[in-house]
């Protein structure tokens, strides 16, 4: 089989996301619940505090853009997490999910771009406007994508890109990148459903202090997160996404519920849930399921408390906020900025 005509799958056991008729039934029952969504107000915002243009090589900063959008300065480099600027989740720009906050960060106040990575191609996290805007103005910037992303990504004017599959590791400069295993699934239209793989992403320093972070992408829980956290940890910080998650018949194949998050950040930490932060992401900012929009924070702050996780660990970022690891500052843990 040629490359072009694979399809990929989840590896563990897992049944794939019930077919296309059950999903157009609950795409048209969730387009009408939405309108009864009493409107905005869920996601609190704050002004964006990363380095300028850089940060020290030593120091660690994240900053949530919105959705899985995140500018992560680590190792003296720029790295951008899935960029989507685009107005709509969506193959169309008069339909689809709107964005219910404007990006946090404004495309032409960004810093220079060194690594952009993608996890995969739903528009959620893959906008091609997006990829020609960023394409143009940081010509230099290595782009990494899972397997059968990386065509579309070049077409769009990406001059430097990798292709990876789950475990590949590439070296950015003083940083190490490596691609994650994920439970999720792919597809831009109907018929190119799984022809391209998913992934998280892994960063970490190559020299000097040790920094690390983890980006996972979209993803279901599953078993993938303590090998994650045995072969890539311990991460400075692990970026998990909380939202989408109902219906849960469908959902439970592709997103995590809060709770599953926090199970998968303690199967990431392996026991050491003092020394890593979880950011969430991929909520509030395009209403893609059921779940509204401000319930995957509530949700998490009680599943953390229930464990009895240290309350500093959870960086519960407002939309634009910065967080940032700075060496000297107590147990060189994260402060706010
Ligand atoms: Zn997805
Ligand atoms: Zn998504």
């Amino acid at each position: 089989m040629s490359a072009a005509r694979r399809r990929f799958t989840n590896p563990w056991p897992t049944r794939p996301p019930p077919g296309h008729n059950n999903v157009i039934r609950w795409a048209l029952a969730h387009r009408f619940r939405r309108s009864t969504e009493p409107p905005g107000g869920a996601v609190a915002e704050a002004t964006p505090s990363f380095s300028q243009p850089r940060a020290a090589a030593d120091e660690l900063t994240v900053t949530w853009v919105g959705h899985s959008t995140v500018l992560v300065q680590i190792g003296g480099l720029n790295v951008l997490t899935d960029p989507v600027w685009a107005d709509r989740a969506s193959p169309v720009r008069f339909a689809g999910p709107r964005r219910r906050l404007p990006p946090a960060v404004e495309l032409r106040s960004l810093p220079p771009i060194d690594v952009v990575l993608i996890s995969h191609n739903h528009y959620d996290h893959l906008d091609l406007d997006t990829v020609r805007l960023l394409a143009a103005r940081f010509p230099g910037a290595r782009w990494f994508t899972p397997l059968g992303v990386g065509s579309r990504v070049r077409r769009a004017g990406a001059r430097q890109l990798e292709e990876l599959d789950w475990w590949d590791r590439c070296v950015a400069g003083p940083v190490s990148i490596s691609c994650t295993p994920a439970q999720h699934s792919s597809g831009r239209g109907v018929v190119d459903r799984n022809r391209s793989l998913w992934s998280g992403w892994s960063m970490e320093t190559t020299a000097g202090v040790r920094r690390a972070v983890y980006f996972a992408g979209d993803t279901a829980y599953c078993p993938a997160f303590a090998e994650i956290g045995a072969r890539l940890g311990p991460f400075d910080a692990c970026l998990l996404p909380i939202g989408a998650y109902e219906p849960r018949w469908y959902m439970r194949y592709v997103h995590m519920t809060p709770e599953e998050a926090v199970r998968a950040y303690e199967d990431l930490c392996r026991g050491n849930v003092t020394e890593s932060a979880l950011v969430p992401i991929h909520w509030g900012t395009f209403r893609i399921a059921d779940d509204a929009l401000d319930e995957p924070p509530r949700r998490l702050r009680s599943a953390w408390d229930a464990a009895g996780f240290p309350p500093r660990a959870l960086a519960m970022l407002a939309h634009g906020e910065t967080r940032r690891w700075s060496p000297g500052s107590a147990s060189d843990t994260l402060k706010h900025s």
